[in-house]
């Protein structure tokens, strides 16, 4: 994409009631927009990014047999009534609104309650199990707290998978394939060593569920991890009876800041049993169906990834989330010798099917860094007065900084 074309601006100056770092740099850089406090938009290079974080994350989900559906925002007050979970005082953080003609609605905060009651429809054997399904939908949830720019959004994207099971034994082999599946993710994102798989509260659910917890100082929870094991605890269930129960030894645990980028949950067979989801099984017996909830939120994880990668000129960004893998920065003047080499090259370099944002534009070679530097992508080509006299350009590494020479037979390669 030609630079000039791109509609969005860069700024030097963030909103002035933003305090987090991810939103700072993501409005600055043109990413996104602030729509209202926890409220954004992702705008064209915003959503490039985080359409190759859903991607990842797509692949994985498939790749453990995950079938890809997707979900109402708004939500029927008798099903989650039924559940227990409608009422202000059990769930506190409801977007409702009514209808015209009558009655109650809710904006979704998660998809227990509608995706079970569509499976009554289609398993009724252990033949028609197990069963994994997801989807990526925008969750509504009215967040108190606003101070963590895209990482804690009022409106977000989840991906969020469920999986069906006749028995629990059934339901482990599929909680741990998805927990692995998970582990990929995040390392194909870049920051699998940072991200530890964390115990912690089951919330609702269960005892316990598992968060993918990624160290930062912009983190809202506290962690306790042990290095050699990478076993980890999260303050909300950390006491001497779960350290017992996990075999770890209070002196060898150091005290992180982290967040939450992922949780997986056993459901058991609360959800089927409220609202009559049940197999028959070998024997003719009917059973409870054995269900796990899989959340992970691609505008929370891209917030992360700016929070964790990001430096003192801008963004970082992984080439696999990349919206661009180059930024082509041409120094010539409209018509010069320069332009004529970075268009060949540029023309090439599309034909070839690289993704790369072309600096098209009549600015100040200082101008063109400094932003260069803010929109991070991974390798920044220049096309200077030496390039046009050799054929070779310099390319750059934004997280290194590390200039390598190379031809430009090597760059279409
Ligand atoms: P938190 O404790 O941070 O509020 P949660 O326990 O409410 O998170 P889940 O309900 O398990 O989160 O949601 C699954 C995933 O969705 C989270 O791991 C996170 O990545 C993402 N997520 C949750 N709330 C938000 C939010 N307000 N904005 C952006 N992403 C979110
Ligand atoms: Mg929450």
């Amino acid at each position: 994409m030609r630079q000039s074309e791109l509609f969005t601006k860069t700024r030097r100056e963030a909103p002035a009631d933003e305090v987090a770092k991810n939103a700072q740099l993501l409005v600055r850089a043109g990413y996104v927009h602030k729509e209202m406090a926890g409220v954004y938009s992702y705008l064209p290079l915003g959503l490039r990014t985080l359409n190759n974080i859903v991607q990842i994350i797509r692949e994985e989900m498939n790749a453990v047999g995950g079938q890809e559906l997707v979900m109402t925002a708004l939500q029927d007050k008798d099903l989650w009534s039924r559940t227990d979970r409608w009422d202000d005082d059990k769930v506190d953080n409801w977007f409702k609104t009514s209808f015209k003609s009558g009655g109650e609605t809710g904006l979704a905060i998660t998809h227990e309650e509608p995706l079970t009651r569509i499976m009554t429809d289609h398993i009724s054997s252990y033949r028609d199990l197990p069963v994994l399904a997801y989807q990526f939908q925008n969750k509504f949830r009215n967040e108190m707290r606003a101070k963590s720019g895209i990482m804690r959004g009022k409106e977000f994207l989840m991906k969020d998978l469920y999986s069906f099971a006749k028995d629990e034994a059934e339901h482990k082999v599929l909680y741990d394939k998805v927990r692995a599946a998970y582990v990929r993710i995040f390392d194909r994102m870049g920051i699998g060593a940072e991200t530890y798989v964390t115990f912690a509260s089951g919330g609702i659910f269960s005892a316990f569920s598992e968060e993918f917890q990624t160290v930062s100082d912009a983190g809202e929870d506290t962690i306790y991890t042990d290095e050699a094991s990478r076993v980890s605890v999260n303050k909300e269930v950390y006491n001497d009876e779960t350290l017992a129960k996990l075999g770890l030894d209070k002196d060898t645990l150091v005290e992180k800041k982290a967040i939450e980028a992922g949780n997986i949950f056993n459901l058991g067979t609360r959800f089927s049993e409220q609202l009559g989801l049940t197999f028959t099984d070998e024997s003719g017996a009917r059973k409870p169906v054995v269900m796990g909830s899989y959340g992970i939120g691609p505008t929370r994880l891209m917030g992360i990834l700016v929070e964790v990668l990001a430096d003192e000129k801008g963004l970082v960004w992984p080439l696999a989330v990349a919206p661009f893998a180059y930024h082509l920065v041409s120094l010539g003047k409209s018509g010069d010798d320069i332009t004529l080499v970075a268009d060949e090259l540029y023309d090439d370099m599309v034909k070839q099917g690289i993704k790369v944002l072309y600096d098209d534009r009549d600015l100040s070679a200082g101008q063109k860094f400094a932003e260069s530097d803010l929109l991070g992508m991974p390798k920044r080509i220049v096309v200077g007065r030496e390039a046009v006299a050799t054929d070779v350009f310099e390319v750059i590494d934004r997280r290194t900084g590390a200039v390598v020479k190379t031809p430009r037979a090597q760059l279409l390669g």
